[in-house]
């Protein structure tokens, strides 16, 4: 706070007062003496002129001889010859009754000739100032104070006396100096008198003044004073606010500035978050693709050679179908830190999702150090891991891809990777396998299917095949029908979907492509009902892509609600691996069964499903795969297998269908065994609509009839 410095005015003023009082007084005082000394001095001289014109024209003719004759005459003598001549007696008696005390005669050089005071006949006064001037013409006066004078009557105390230096003319020369003393004394008294009483009034009036003035001063102060104790008092509360808010901003700022860490802290997490795989704490796809084109960068610059090796785990769903996504989740884990532990610091190991690991290796000299650390990964996957009690042996497929052979950038080498590893599994897996330009070749294939396939419903590509099932019985009749997909593209003419359909899964494009078969398969049926043809059941395939959208029952139900199609006339077919692989399968199947659809597994025997698990699906159905029915004839096990898994169905309560039936021996044993339905060429292949129905009219006895 700023420190008022007290305003002391009246000090200020009563010191300042009293020195001009006391400069004007002395001031004042000196002027009046000086006028009055001025007065009483030009008074004075006058006189004396008066008087020495009497003694000029009195006692001159006396004193002008002896004063012309006086040069070098002695004091005594010349004291002599005054006397004898009787100027003391005359002088006196010429002064006396005038102020004159004393009279002085000079002759022309100086010398005393004459002196009321006899001592003083004789002296020079050739060098003094009054009578230079007088010798000049100019006569002079000055008054001074003697504490002792001898004058005519005697010696005086005291006294102010006026000289005066009077030149003596005679005949227009100056003939000598006569130097008159009057006595002012009483003058003088009266003057310091009056000074005394001007100065004193004076005083006197400049001190009411001032007390005046004082008293304005010390009310002008009172009103300061007030002001001042104000503006402190403001001045403090000011300051204890402004304390008080510089306290709250200070608080203010340190909150803020604790958020704005808290922020960053929160960013830096989620930037974390957004590059890393929370599982293994190993980077994303994301921060992995950025990476790599950084990689590819830096060795186009240095005109090194860089590896991508693509790594996917062999068979991982069964350990997390058969132990559970924990235990599955924790091989993750120790995979992850065991392929961290064979690489060098400069390589980069990131997890793209599932059981899908990717690596970058930079700075490799020949494929071979590629070669190397894909065997050294297998090698240590391969090792047998603990988990939760179960010893598990795991195997590794790698894929691997060379920056610049197999792609200029990080994408092609991507996929270049990934391509290969797929040759790995098809190698039989536990192995890596380098890109191939053909393998090239084929990815190109593949990008245009996809690419084609993704217009092929707007196209107008895509139609729906339906292929008859027929009751296994002596007297076979038609049960069913199921729906099967059908692609002619414009530019690759038809395409199978054994082709298609797992493209269409990878891309995701099944969802759509699903939905739509379904809706024109319901559609159909409802037509055909419409028009009096009772086809019991119709089969549509759905995919795991589409079991996993949390939709799945909705797009049904709305299927069915659309086409007006009862629920039990639908039956849905999922193949045995989609049923073990899709999270959460049971209780979508559960909730498709609550639906009222019926639900069948198809491709059956070809997956691992364990009896027990079968118990716990809401299914009707089993489709028995056609593998197995090829072998008829020709295979025991096969046989076997079917016999088995109808006896099992059986038990179960499950109706069974045999799809790929084309020879009358395998109905035979299918019926023999006690197969349910039969589907295949043997009955009639995948048809248009139009066409199909005829076939159905043709193998349904009692429509003939009507
Ligand atoms: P799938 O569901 O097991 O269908 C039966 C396949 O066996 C069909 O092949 C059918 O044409 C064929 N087939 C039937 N009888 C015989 C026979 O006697 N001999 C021979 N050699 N083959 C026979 P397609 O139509 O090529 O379909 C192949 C697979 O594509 C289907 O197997 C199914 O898994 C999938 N698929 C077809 N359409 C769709 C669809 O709309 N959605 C989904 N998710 N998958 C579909
Ligand atoms: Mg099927
Ligand atoms: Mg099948």
């Amino acid at each position: 706070m700023r420190a008022f410095k007290a305003v002391r005015l009246t000090r200020y003023f009563s010191i300042l007062s009293f020195a001009l009082i006391a400069i004007a007084g002395t001031a004042l005082g000196l002027s009046v003496q000086d006028q009055a000394t001025r007065q009483v001095t030009t008074m004075a001289h006058r006189h004396n002129e008066a008087m020495s014109q009497v003694f000029i024209n009195e006692l001159w003719p006396v004193f002008s001889a002896f004063v012309a004759g006086s040069s070098g005459r002695s004091a005594a003598d010349l004291r002599t010859t005054s006397e004898t001549l009787g100027l003391g007696t005359k002088t006196s008696a010429l002064m006396k009754n005038s102020d004159i005390i004393k009279v002085k005669v000079y002759n022309r050089y100086g010398l005393t000739v004459f002196s009321s005071d006899p001592s003083q006949v004789g002296d020079n006064k050739r060098g003094n100032a009054g009578f230079i001037a007088a010798l000049a013409g100019q006569a002079t006066s000055a008054l001074t104070h003697r504490n002792q004078f001898d004058s005519f009557e005697g010696s005086r105390v005291d006294v102010d006396v006026i000289s005066s230096y009077l030149p003596i003319r005679d005949g227009g020369q100056v003939a000598g100096v006569i130097e008159l003393y009057q006595d002012v004394t009483p003058f003088v008294q009266k003057l310091q008198q009056v000074l005394l009483k001007v100065v004193l009034i004076g005083a006197g009036v400049m001190f009411a003044l001032y007390l005046m003035q004082l008293m304005v001063v010390r009310y002008a102060q009172g009103i300061l004073h007030t002001q001042e104790t104000a503006l402190r008092e403001s001045n403090r509360e000011l300051d204890a606010r402004v304390e008080k808010r510089t306290h709250e901003l200070a608080a203010i700022n340190s909150h803020l500035e604790e958020e704005v860490l808290e922020r960053r802290r929160a960013e830096a997490r989620l930037d974390h978050l957004a590059h890393h795989d929370p599982l293994t704490g190993l980077p994303n796809r994301l921060l992995f693709a950025e990476q790599l084109q950084r990689s590819v960068s830096k060795a186009e610059r240095h005109g090194h050679q860089l590896a991508v090796l693509f790594i996917d785990l062999d068979r991982f769903k069964d350990v997390n179908d058969t132990l559970g996504h924990a235990v599955g989740d924790e091989l993750l884990v120790e995979v992850a830190r065991r392929l961290t532990g064979q690489l060098r610091g400069g390589d980069l190991l990131a997890r793209l999702g599932g059981d899908e690991f990717v690596c970058i290796l930079e700075e490799i000299h020949t494929p071979q150090d590629a070669s190397r650390v894909a065997d050294k990964l297998i090698g240590r996957i391969a090792e047998s891991i603990s988990i939760r009690e179960n010893d598990l042996v795991i195997s590794a497929s790698i894929g691997i891809s060379l920056y610049p052979a197999d792609g200029m950038n990080a994408d092609n080498l991507l996929r270049a990777a990934d391509t290969a590893m797929y040759q790995a599994k098809k190698h039989g897996r536990n192995t890596y396998h380098f890109h191939t330009p053909e393998m090239t070749q084929y990815a190109q294939d593949r990008a245009q299917l996809e690419r084609l396939l993704r217009h092929a419903i707007e196209s107008n590509e895509l139609d729906v095949h339906y292929q008859i099932k027929m009751t296994a019985a002596d007297n076979a009749c038609p049960s069913g029908v199921e729906a099967l997909a059908r692609w002619n593209s414009a530019v690759l003419g038809p395409v199978s979907p054994v082709q298609f359909i797992p493209v269409a899964e990878e891309t995701g494009f099944i969802v759509t492509l699903g939905e739509w078969v379904l809706r024109t398969a319901c559609r159909q049926m409802a037509a055909w009902r419409a028009s009096g043809i009772d086809v019991p059941r119709i089969s549509v395939n759905l995919s795991v892509r589409q079991l996993e959208r949390a939709d799945i029952v909705e797009v049904v139900r709305s299927a069915l609600e659309e086409s007006g199609l009862p629920p039990d006339a639908l039956e849905l077919e999922i193949t045995e691996s989609v049923i073990m692989n899709a999270e959460d399968a049971i209780s979508v199947l559960k909730r498709l069964r609550e639906l009222g659809v019926r639900l069948a597994v198809d491709d059956f025997g070809t997956g691992y499903s364990s009896l027990a698990y079968l118990k716990l699906l809401p299914i009707n159905t089993l489709k028995i795969d056609r593998s197995f029915v090829i072998g008829i004839g020709d295979n025991l096990g096969d046989e076997s297998i079917i016999q088995a898994v109808i006896g099992m169905a059986r038990s179960l309560g499950l109706s069974t269908v045999a799809e790929g039936v084309e020879t009358t021996r395998q109905l035979e044993f299918l019926r023999h065994a006690g197969c349910n339905e039969i589907q295949g060429y043997h009955f009639g292949k995948p048809q248009p609509a139009d066409e199909f129905l005829q076939s159905w009219r043709r193998a349904t006895p009692t429509q003939e009839l009507v």
